[in-house]
């Protein structure tokens, strides 16, 4: 299977767990030391002086470990409020890391506090209602490579919102939607649909994101 890298940052911010993951360069070295190569992410801080979305740095990133599999928690500190934390469990595999200058590892993600994922966007629970959970599942089915699962959440999303985007600037859209929805067909593969999946959710992202 082709390795599909993404980034250390986004991984932590958006991706769901137990999916395994790769992920290029994750430590950094100082002074003879391994150090998670993270700095910070961005999370809903639900402290009632933020309560916004804000940076959190993180507290420790060293002590890598250097067994073949390992477990780690990182801890993360809002930097507005510095009372709200966020640890984030990960189980890590480092077969494919032999030293700093073969830096890759594969990892998944085991736990989230708060939980999994930022609280849904305002603009998405003014479009979607109590149907917002469609969003944060056709979002998770992409992100875990369940390419009919996500083409038919955001087909669901689409029939929900479609009469109300009527303004023009959706127009263009619109039309764009359709035809990917009209791409599926019988002999499509989870693989096809994955595809299709990732271009809708950049349609919907533009009409209900923030
Ligand atoms: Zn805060």
């Amino acid at each position: 299977m082709k390795k599909n890298y993404i980034n250390w940052r986004e991984f932590l911010e958006e991706y769901p767990p137990y999916v395994f993951y790769f992920i290029r360069e994750p430590f950094r070295e100082e002074n003879g030391k391994l150090f998670f190569d993270i700095a910070s992410v961005n999370s809903f801080c639900d402290d009632s002086s933020c309560g916004k979305s804000t940076v959190y740095r993180v507290l420790s990133s060293e002590g890598v470990s250097t067994d073949k599999l390992a477990y780690r928690n990182l801890q993360f500190e809002c930097t507005e409020c510095r009372t709200r934390r966020k640890t984030i469990g990960i189980r890590y595999d480092q077969r494919s890391y032999s030293s700093i200058d073969n830096n890759e590892i594969r990892v998944m993600k085991l736990f989230e506090l708060p939980p999994f994922y930022n609280p849904i966007s305002e603009k998405i629970r003014n479009i979607l209602g109590s149907k917002s959970d469609l969003y944060l599942k056709g979002r998770s089915s992409e992100l875990s490579n369940m390419g009919l699962a996500a083409f038919e959440y955001y087909r669901k999303i689409y029939n929900i919102i479609r009469t109300s985007i009527c303004e023009d600037r959706y127009k263009s859209f619109v039309h764009k939607f359709d035809v990917l929805l009209n791409l599926r067909s019988e002999q499509s593969t989870d693989e096809e649909l994955l595809r299709i999946a990732n271009e809708m959710h950049m349609i919907l992202k533009v009409i209900v994101d923030k």
